[in-house]
């Protein structure tokens, strides 16, 4: 791998070690076992540096780190993508709204997406878990399992954890009948009853979100619990928009199997409603709480151009910086940082070279 006299490995030959090194972690079969064993961490770290730091890790396999990956990879930088393997829409069967994959299952999205970064030897895969990130710009070291791995920079996509609501039955219909988003699961179930199950914090968005769902459907009960009073003027925006309001506490969910029949209320009641949508809480991943970033309305706070985090050489993209979660945009906003970290590279390197 060294060129003769200078020490220093050319860009080609650099290329042709990370493609044998990715032939042995290229997914999807990569369990992680043996994943970059070949990273020899008890040899010196120093001769190693230059050929296996990596420019880019990123944190997340999800549709933001997927798009990432290629757009990081296309631009010819060695990329580690470590993913955990658990999905934020691990219950839902298909994807909607993403152009020319409407109705794909998540598990097949992923599939593509790592087959097609398979033909990119600058890009290794790695499933596992990143517990720690350490260092700083230009030298952070990722802890994943028994492996520290170093990077020059670092991409966050780790998405969000939703509390699904407690109520008997939501887990089994979260993503089924119960939903976040009319867009992403709205079409399939236009026309029947629909609901808004709602809490406090949804004040500031309740009533645009639920006037919204009209498009799909006249049929829409906003489900209060009486847990919150509702302003007079968002009463009589829903009222105009032939929303009812039920202030009744809801009790239990009322299904035949994966179909959402009605909304029990306390008291005995029951309202029809075939969908369920709900914006329940959400927390970032405890790797992210760990690096004490700034966050926003509980979300990371980045750059708008750069997308890079309070903690410098630490980007992020996707669910884990903003409400306006869907996979295509989580996608769009990792390529926008994706190539503000090659910028930021190529232009470290031009000015480490530049005469003073
Ligand atoms: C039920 C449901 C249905 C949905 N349906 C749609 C839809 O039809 N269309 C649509 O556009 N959007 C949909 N969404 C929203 C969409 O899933 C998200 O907006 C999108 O997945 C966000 O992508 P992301 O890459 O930011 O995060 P995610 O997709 O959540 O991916 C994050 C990844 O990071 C990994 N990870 C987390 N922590 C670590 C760590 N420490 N180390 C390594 N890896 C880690 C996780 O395992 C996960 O693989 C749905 C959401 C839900 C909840």
């Amino acid at each position: 791998m060294k060129r003769k006299g200078s020490g220093r490995v050319t860009r080609r030959e650099w290329l042709r070690g990370g493609a044998a090194f990715g032939a042995m972690l290229a997914l999807p079969a990569c369990g992680g076992r043996g994943a970059i064993e070949t990273v020899d961490r008890t040899s010196d770290l120093d001769s190693r540096k230059d050929r296996w730091m990596y420019d880019v890790i990123i944190v997340g396999g999800g549709p933001a780190g997927l798009a990432g990956a290629l757009m990081l990879g296309r631009a010819r930088r060695r990329v580690l993508l470590c993913d955990a393997g658990a999905r934020r829409n691990a219950a839902a069967t298909r994807m909607h709204n993403f152009v020319t994959r409407d109705g794909t299952p998540p598990d097949e999205f992923r599939r593509v997406a790592r087959e097609q970064l398979a033909e990119y030897p600058n890009v290794e895969l790695l499933d596992a878990r990143v517990q720690q990130v350490t260092g700083e710009k230009g030298e952070l070291e990722v802890r994943a399992g028994e492996r520290t791995i170093s990077a020059r920079r670092l991409l966050l996509c780790t998405g969000m954890i939703d509390e699904v609501p407690k109520l008997p039955g939501a887990d089994a219909l979260w993503g089924k009948a119960i939903f976040q988003c009319p867009y992403c699961h709205g079409w399939e179930v236009r026309d029947r009853p629909w609901g808004y199950l709602a809490r406090p914090d949804d004040l500031g968005h309740l009533v645009p979100f639920v006037t919204q769902l009209r498009g799909w459907t006249e049929d829409v009960t906003l489900f209060t619990s009486g847990a919150f009073e509702l302003p007079d003027e968002a009463r009589r925006v829903l009222a105009g928009a032939g929303v009812r309001v039920e202030e009744a506490p809801v009790a239990g969910l009322i299904a035949e199997g994966e179909r959402l029949v009605a909304v029990e209320l306390a008291g005995g009641g029951r309202t029809p409603c075939e969908a369920l949508y709900a914006h329940p809480a959400q927390r970032q991943t405890e790797l992210i709480l760990s690096l004490g970033l700034t966050l926003e309305a509980g979300f990371v706070q980045v750059d708008p151009m750069r997308r890079e985090t309070s903690m410098p050489g630490v980007y992020a993209a996707g669910d884990l910086t903003t409400r306006m979660q869907a996979a295509l945009p989580g996608a769009a906003t990792a390529m926008q940082a994706a190539s503000m970290i090659h910028v930021d590279l190529a232009m470290e390197q031009a000015l480490e070279r530049a005469s003073p």
